[in-house]
């Protein structure tokens, strides 16, 4: 599984009360969206209110590892990448942490630009400059058969509940410049897609372009990409959405601090 499943023992400090639970903080290129290929530095929070059976963070979910870190102790780990001026802000959901919002407005007074990887399901008024937005459609809902853990143990219902909150999404699309990223299995999600796509345009009074919606190939490896990418592309040019590749897999296939 991508992502750390041990905690760096230079993540963790003391400060429990003011801080992040992280599983990583590493710098590389954005493999994702409007942004790939940026250089950016990555703080993944552990902890999740979904689960969705093909999590590419599995220990920030199913079985999330974290130390907690203090703000300013991220701040440092950030500054010290010097060349760095785009901080990617994911997790698991790192909007379920109320802290989050601490941390975003100290990158926004030191300049940064920020992105926050968000499922959709949580508002924070925060200063984000792009919010990626990834609403998880019915194929993402964890089952006996496709869950990575033995134990499903009632997150099939708790995911199906909450997977999509309509009033946080437009609230998020209304507040900050977004993308909308879908993961894609096969063609049959793109029925969900269009119509969440027309609820959240209908539930906000922000103009979203076709190129904001993004189609990504579910997968976590070169080779279960390898099977869907080319069918994925296929459905962006015939709906006119954007195509997003996962640029980090294709680079390190399934490294963590990836
Ligand atoms: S919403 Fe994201 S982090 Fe949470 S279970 Fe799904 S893929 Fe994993």
């Amino acid at each position: 599984m991508p992502v750390s499943d041990a905690v760096s023992e230079t993540i963790g400090d003391d400060d429990t009360a003011s801080g992040l639970p992280l599983n990583e903080l590493f710098y590389s290129v954005q493999g994702e969206g409007k942004l790939t290929g940026t250089p950016s530095v990555f703080v993944r929070t552990s902890g999740c209110n979904l689960r969705c059976w093909f999590c590419d963070s599995y220990h920030t979910s199913w079985e999330p590892v974290y130390a907690h870190c203090s703000i300013e102790t991220i701040i440092e780990k950030i500054q010290s990448f010097d060349s760095a001026s785009h901080v990617v802000l994911t997790g698991g959901e790192p909007l379920i942490h109320p802290e989050a919002v601490a941390l975003l407005e100290r990158l926004n007074e030191l300049g940064y630009h920020t992105t926050v990887e968000t499922n959709g399901t949580i508002y924070r008024d925060a200063p984000i400059d792009l919010a990626s937005i990834s609403p998880k459609l019915k194929s993402s809902t964890p089952t006996e058969e496709n869950a990575p853990a033995d134990d499903v143990d009632g997150w099939n219902k708790k995911h199906e509940t909450e997977r999509i909150d309509m009033d946080a999404l437009g609230q998020l699309v209304d507040s900050y410049s977004t993308q909308l990223k879908f993961v894609v299995t096969d063609r049959t999600d793109l029925e969900e897609i269009n119509e969440l796509v027309a609820q959240i345009r209908a539930n906000s009074t922000t103009t979203i372009e076709n190129e904001d919606i993004l189609l990504m190939p579910e997968g976590t490896t070169r080779e279960q990409l390898a099977d869907r990418q080319q069918t994925v592309a296929e459905l962006a040019i015939e709906y006119g959405y954007r195509y997003t590749p996962r640029l980090h897999v294709d680079l390190w296939n399934d490294a963590p601090e990836t």
